[in-house]
């Protein structure tokens, strides 16, 4: 999977992008420029990737500041399987967050960096 990185977040090479509120799948520019939100409903909109076992993964793209305990985090493009629940966030004194994850250490990330959240059941 080849990695596309951004200033503020890091994105899947072949993911898409979709609101339940519409049939259309979005542009990357629209959810950019809304912040990962959906700009008819104001949902979060979906980013959505093919896994290898023809089921979607899906997450929300949440930005530091707006994470919660037990939000399901990824940490690794790399692996998109992998997911690990957000235990504790600390603010630091440099003014990043630390954020505590099960099976993996802290992160720490500035406010404005957006996450990828998996929401789907699996
Ligand atoms: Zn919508």
């Amino acid at each position: 999977m080849t990695r596309v990185v951004y200033r503020d977040f890091k994105s899947f090479h072949d993911e898409t992008y979709y609101c339940g509120c519409s049939e259309d799948n979005l542009s990357d520019k629209t959810c950019i420029e809304k912040e990962w939100f959906c700009n008819k409903c104001n949902q979060f909109i979906e980013v959505v990737l093919d896994g290898d076992n023809g089921e979607n993964i899906i997450f929300n793209r949440i930005k530091a500041n707006k994470i919660e305990v037990d939000m399901r985090v990824n940490v690794d493009i790399y692996k998109i399987y992998e997911f690990h629940y957000v235990l504790g966030i600390n603010a630091l004194e440099n003014g990043k967050l630390g954020i505590g994850l099960e099976g993996y250490g802290r992160i720490n990330v500035d406010k404005n960096y957006f996450i990828n959240c998996r929401v789907d059941d699996n």
